[in-house]
């Protein structure tokens, strides 16, 4: 059993970490949690009832009075300590995300990595949480502005990214001087509780940082339903988001939005197609597809198109799908039996509609939750797939073209999150640069997400930025004085 490969055992925790202790629910309700790759239960978390989460929510609001009195260096050095912890413990946490999502081991410990660079980045941004001085409106008059901490905030995130779509915002929450309360996915908690654990032993004082778990719907109508919590942050489905933005409006709360995506990825004819292939892979493969910045769409220049597909299929060929703890893998199971039928019905869907299968085992003979990955050509607008996610190892080629039709089909979709295109012409390169509607545009980069750029959506993909310094202003208000002159 993995669990018993943990140096640190302590680090598996099944209670909810509130106000710097351990917890269960009052009725003893709990939520078993499985191994996808293998359907074995790994342990179980307790499920909070409403009157519990407003508890929590008044916990954190008494701790948000001390925390937000600190130093700004004094948050700075907490955090900084966080994170050279969660470095320290990169491999056990690591089994804990392999185990509850699946995701090969090299990229858990990549996530890891990955996850506590938020924090030393927001550990080394609390300190410049600049305001600014502006000349008043009259004679001897003074404008200064101020950036102060939000309050309490709390967020709800995915099992996509188990640890680093928590410390994306807990980092900025953290920084600017908010407590914060997390709700992880009920199918990725034990990552969440073992940071828990590491910010107790780090000395973030208690009802700094919370997690809880329990029924998604009746904690995020606790948390988005409060007037104590004035900031809420989710990353998740676009449904889900806009009900929760829907919620959050009876209090008027500061929201971010992290929701889907559809990402087109371009390759135009004088692209680089061996980076191109590179690029490709690792943007639409990584997590088994399972990214919200996937390339959902990949469109080909038709005088390249041969060419492309061959190489991509070749590469392909490189992917290894087995259990994340198998050496070697590339490709793991993915998050459960629903994520399968989505890849199936996608696929099923083109190819009714009069795609080409190129490469691959079809998805119709997946075995569990581990689906094979493919590659199909003849990719049209008018199906499923280019208008929802996929979320999983499908790599769909649509053939084009001219520039023009190739960004009105990258536009084509209520999405916007990130959007990706080869090319080497200088010229080309800013005018699609300028004309994708998506809020990340990977230019020769395949390889987008990093503590330092923002990161966030346009259109239904959502609102705010995580990541660089416009991160931890989602976590502030402005408050402008104005003193009158003499
Ligand atoms: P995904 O496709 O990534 O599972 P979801 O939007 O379903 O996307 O889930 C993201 C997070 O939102 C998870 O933590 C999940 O528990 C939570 N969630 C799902 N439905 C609701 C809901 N109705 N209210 C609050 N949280 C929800």
């Amino acid at each position: 059993m993995p669990l018993s490969r943990l140096n640190s055992q302590r680090l598996f925790r099944q209670q909810c970490y509130v106000g710097g202790k351990w917890l269960d629910a009052r009725d003893g309700k709990t939520i078993s949690v499985d191994n996808p790759a293998t359907g074995e239960v790994i342990g179980s978390i307790p499920s909070l009832s409403a009157e519990e989460t407003d508890s929590v929510i008044d916990i954190a609001q008494t701790a948000f009075e001390q925390w937000r009195s600190k130093t700004a260096l004094e948050r700075s050095d907490l955090l900084m300590r966080w994170y050279q912890l969660m470095l320290e413990h990169k491999e056990d946490i690591a089994t804990l995300m392999t185990l509850e999502q699946g995701k090969p081991m090299t990229e858990s410990r990549a996530e890891v990595g990955y996850a506590a660079s938020f924090i030393r980045w927001y550990a080394e941004e609390a300190p410049r949480m600049y305001g600014e001085t502006i000349p008043g409106a009259k004679p001897g008059q003074h404008i200064v502005v101020t950036r102060q901490p939000a309050g309490v905030a709390a967020a709800i995130t995915p099992w996509n990214f188990p640890a680093a779509m928590i410390t994306r915002k807990a980092g900025a929450a953290l920084a600017a001087g908010c407590s914060f309360i997390v709700k992880p996915s009920e199918s990725t908690p034990f990552t969440a509780l073992a940071m828990a654990e590491l910010a107790h032993e780090a000395g973030i004082p208690p009802g700094v940082f919370n997690v809880i778990t329990g029924a998604s719907k009746i904690i995020g109508k606790q948390l988005t339903g409060s007037p104590i919590v004035r900031k809420f942050s989710f990353t998740g489905s676009t449904g889900v988001g806009s009900e929760l933005m829907a919620q959050s409006a009876e209090h008027i709360q500061k929201v971010s939005l992290e929701l889907g995506g559809n990402a087109p990825f371009i390759v135009f004819d004088d692209a680089d197609l061996e980076r191109a292939v590179e690029g490709a892979m690792v943007c639409k493969f990584r997590n088994t597809g399972q990214t919200c910045v996937c390339a959902n769409r990949i469109l080909v220049q038709a005088s390249v198109h041969e060419k492309f597909v061959s190489l991509l299929a070749k590469a392909m060929g490189d992917l290894k799908l087995g259990d994340g703890f198998e050496e070697g893998v590339s490709q793991s199971a993915l998050i459960n039996h629903a994520a399968v039928e989505k890849v199936q019905r996608h696929y099923q869907d083109a190819m009714d509609k009069g795609a080409t299968h190129v490469y691959g085992i079809t998805p119709d003979k997946a075995q569990g939750n581990f689906v094979n990955p493919v590659l199909i050509t003849d990719v049209t607008t008018d199906m499923q797939l280019c208008h929802e996610e996929t979320f999983g190892p499908l790599a769909a080629i649509i053939k084009f073209d001219t520039e023009a039709e190739a960004i009105k089909i990258a536009n084509g979709t209520p999405f916007g999150l990130a959007a990706y295109f080869y090319s080497r012409d200088i010229h080309r390169c800013w005018r699609v640069a300028d004309a994708l509607e998506a809020g990340i545009i990977g230019m020769n980069e395949g390889a987008i997400s990093n503590p330092m750029a923002p990161f966030g959506g346009v259109k239904a993909s959502g609102l705010g930025r995580e990541g660089s310094r416009h991160g931890l202003e989602e976590y502030t208000e402005l408050k402008y004085i104005c003193m009158g002159a003499e």
